[in-house]
């Protein structure tokens, strides 16, 4: 396919039920003037996540989405991945929350796995986010691109600010966790157009060059 055809041009869907998310993918997509609705705001069902990486997973949400509205259509598969715990959460990081109840106890749950693996140090408590972006266009075509920021786990949880697992992760070279940023600071997308510092707009960034510009 020519770069011209994997451009976007018009509205998108954001495939995702998700309100934090939704709102960062929003204020992201915002900054290259790009039109979109939600797949809440369009009634679409969510479709399983049946994907065994978050590649995988960010595919069947976005091809969904494109499949019923005949738009291009966009996905994050997101997560937590905890070195000492094998990369778990991973890309059950939405489910452990709702078996847990809420973040708050997913995070007590991660933190506690962590302390009986011997894991106090904040060289034992590395841990990354990864956010994995597909867009889907109705004729079949995908494009994906992975972000990731590493950092450490704290404990306890800093700040109201952010979404699910924020307030316990502090990025590397910052003194201040997701949760006690605003979402500004936590895309950190410098104006000479240098690395982004979340996960998420880390992605946005490898995306935009290759369909957003
Ligand atoms: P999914 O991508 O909808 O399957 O869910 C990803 C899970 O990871 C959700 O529970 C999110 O709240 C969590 N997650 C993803 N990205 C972030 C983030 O930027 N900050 C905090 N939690 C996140």
């Amino acid at each position: 396919m020519s770069d011209d055809h994997r451009k976007i041009a018009g509205k998108l869907v954001i495939a995702t039920h998700n309100a934090g998310k939704l709102n960062e993918m929003r204020e992201l997509l915002a900054l290259y003037g790009v039109e979109v609705v939600s797949a809440g705001e369009l009634g679409l069902p969510e479709p399983d996540e049946t994907g065994d990486t978050f590649i995988a997973n960010a595919i069947i949400k976005a091809q969904a989405a494109a499949d019923a509205t005949g738009l291009p259509a966009f996905a994050d598969d997101s997560g937590l991945c905890v070195d000492v715990l094998g990369g778990d959460p991973g890309i059950y990081s939405a489910r452990w929350a709702r078996e847990a109840g809420d973040f708050k106890a997913a995070m007590t749950k991660i933190d506690g796995l962590m302390r009986d693996k011997g894991a106090t140090l904040p060289r034992q408590r590395r841990a990354h986010f990864v956010s994995a972006l597909a867009v889907a266009w109705p004729n079949q075509h995908v494009e994906t691109v992975e972000g990731k920021v590493f950092g450490e786990i704290v404990w306890p949880p800093r700040g109201e600010r952010g979404f699910g697992y924020d307030p316990f992760f502090l990025p590397d070279g910052h003194s201040r966790t997701f949760g006690e940023m605003s979402s500004e600071e936590k895309h950190g997308i410098p104006a000479d157009g240098s690395q982004a510092l979340s996960h998420r707009a880390r992605a946005f960034q490898e995306l935009a060059r290759m369909c957003l510009k």
